[in-house]
C-alpha cells in the first residue's frame, strides 16, 4: 500500500436497498408548506407576508386569541427535530418526530414491508404494537421467543437472525429495555444482530425505557450500522404520555423516506410546545432526578412484591415496572382493587398465563402498593386464604 492510502472497506449496507421498492421514489402528499417551499422564487422577491395558500382562516378563534393553532404546523417543526437531537446526540437529519413511537411503529412497517409478502419478526413477549402495525398492513408476523431464565429474559439473537432470513424479513423489532420482560439485549449481541441481518432487514431498536437502564443506548451503533434505527419516546421517563410525542433516529435516507411516508402535518402544535419547551436543557436535572428515584423505588417494590404468598417470581427489571408470577394472580387483583389499585394482567399473553405487570408510580402510590402487599384484609383473613 503506497503511504497515506486508506485500506479499502466494503460499502456500508445501505436501508434504501431493504425498502419497499415502489416507494423509492415516493414523495408523499404535497402539502401547502412543502409545495411553497419547492417554488422557484425571483431574488427581488420579498418574504412572503400574506399566506393565502392552505385555506386556513383568517381568523383567530375566541379559545386561542394569539392564533397559535391557526395554522397547520411545520410537519417536522425545526426546533422539537432540533432538540430531540440534540437529547438524544445525532444529526438533524438522522430525527423523524412522531405522535409517539407508535406512529414511528406503523410508518416502518409501511415504509419497508410489501403487504402479503415481507415479514416482520419479533421477540414474545414483547410490545404489542409490532404484530397490530403488521396485522393491519397485512404483514406476517414471525415470532422467536425469549428465554424466560428465571429472573430475567433472554433474547436469542442468532435464532432471530437465522428466522429473519428464513421468513424473508424486511424488519426485526426488539423492545430493549423489554416491555413486558424489563430484560435488555447485550450490546454485542445487538451489534452481531444487526451485521447479520443488514442486508435483509432493518433492525428496529425500541428503547421507550433506555432513561432507566445502566447499559449503553443503540444510538452510538448508527454510525457503523446503517440499516439500525433507534426509537425514543417522551412518554415514559419525559413524563409526557399524553403529548403523544417520539422519534426514530436512523440513516438520513432512511429518515428522509419516512418523513414522506408519515401524513403531512403529524404533530399537533400544543404537543410541540409542550414537547420543545420541556427538552429545554435545564429541566434535565429535575427529569434525571424523577428517574433516579424510580429506579430506588423499582427495588422496593419488587421487594414486597417478592415476598408476598401470592407471588411465585418477580424479573429483574430494566425499566419503571416490575413483571411477577403468582400463584394466585386473581386474589393480588382483587385485592389491589380493592384498595384502588390497578395493575397490568399480562395472563392474555402466551408463556404469562400468571403473570401481571406493576408500574413504578408517585413514591406515594409505592407506598399505596407496598401497604396494601403488607396489610391483611379488612375481613382480618391473611391474603393467601382469602376468598373471592
Ligand atoms: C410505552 C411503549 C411505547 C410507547 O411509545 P409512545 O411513544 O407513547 O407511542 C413504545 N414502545 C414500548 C416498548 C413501550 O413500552
Amino acid at each position: 500500500m503506497t503511504p497515506g492510502a486508506r485500506p479499502q472497506q466494503p460499502p456500508l449496507p445501505s436501508p434504501l436497498a431493504l425498502v419497499r421498492p415502489d416507494l423509492l421514489d415516493f414523495t408523499g402528499y404535497s402539502s401547502s408548506r412543502t409545495s411553497y417551499a419547492a417554488t422557484a422564487r425571483e431574488a427581488s422577491d420579498p418574504e412572503p407576508s400574506i399566506w393565502l395558500n392552505a385555506n386556513e382562516s383568517g381568523t383567530a378563534h375566541p379559545a386561542d386569541p394569539e392564533g397559535r393553532s391557526r395554522r397547520y404546523p411545520e410537519p417536522q417543526p425545526v426546533e422539537l427535530v432540533s432538540a430531540l437531537a440534540t437529547t438524544y446526540g445525532v444529526h438533524v437529519d438522522q430525527v423523524v418526530a412522531g405522535r409517539g413511537s407508535d406512529e414511528l411503529i406503523d410508518i416502518l412497517v409501511r415504509t419497508m414491508c410489501r403487504p402479503g409478502q415481507d415479514g416482520v419478526v419479533i421477540s414474545s413477549p414483547t410490545f404489542g404494537m409490532y404484530a397490530v402495525s403488521a396485522s393491519l398492513h397485512g404483514v406476517p408476523v414471525t415470532d422467536v421467543p425469549a428465554a424466560d431464565l428465571g429472573s430475567s429474559w433472554a433474547v436469542d439473537v442468532d435464532a432471530v437472525a437465522a428466522a429473519t432470513r428464513s421468513a424473508g424479513a424486511r424488519l426485526v423489532f426488539l423492545a430493549n429495555p423489554g416491555n413486558p420482560t424489563g430484560s435488555v439485549v447485550p450490546p454485542a449481541d445487538l451489534a452481531r444482530l444487526a451485521e447479520a441481518i443488514a442486508y435483509q432487514a432493518v433492525l428496529v431498536v425500541d428503547e421507550a425505557y433506555a432513561e432507566y437502564s445502566n447499559g449503553p443506548s443503540a444510538v452510538t451503533m448508527l454510525a457503523d450500522h446503517p440499516t439500525l434505527v433507534v426509537l425514543r419516546t417522551l412518554s415514559k421517563a419525559h413524563g409526557l404520555a399524553a403529548a403523544r410525542v417520539g422519534c426514530a433516529l436512523a440513516d438520513p435516507g432512511l429518515t428522509a423516506l419516512l418523513r414522506a411516508v408519515l401524513p403531512p402535518y403529524p404533530l399537533a402544535a400544543p404537543a410541540v410546545g409542550l414537547a420543545v419547551a420541556a427538552l429545554d436543557p435545564s429541566h434535565a436535572p429535575e427529569v434525571a432526578r424523577a428517574t433516579a428515584a424510580v429506579l430506588a423505588d423499582r427495588d422496593r417494590l419488587r421487594a414486597a412484591l417478592q415476598a408476598d404468598p401470592r407471588v411465585r417470581t418477580t424479573y429483574g427489571s430494566e425499566t419503571n415496572f416490575v413483571l411477577v408470577r403468582c400463584t394466585d394472580a386473581d386474589d393480588l387483583l382483587t385485592s389491589l382493587r380493592a384498595a384502588g389499585i390497578v395493575v397490568r394482567d399480562m395472563r392474555h399473553l402466551p408463556g404469562l398465563d400468571d403473570a401481571l405487570r406493576v408500574t413504578v408510580g408517585a413514591p406515594a402510590e409505592v407506598d399505596a402498593v407496598v401497604e396494601r402487599l403488607k396489610a391483611p384484609d379488612e375481613d382480618g383473613r391473611a391474603p393467601s386464604v382469602r376468598t373471592r
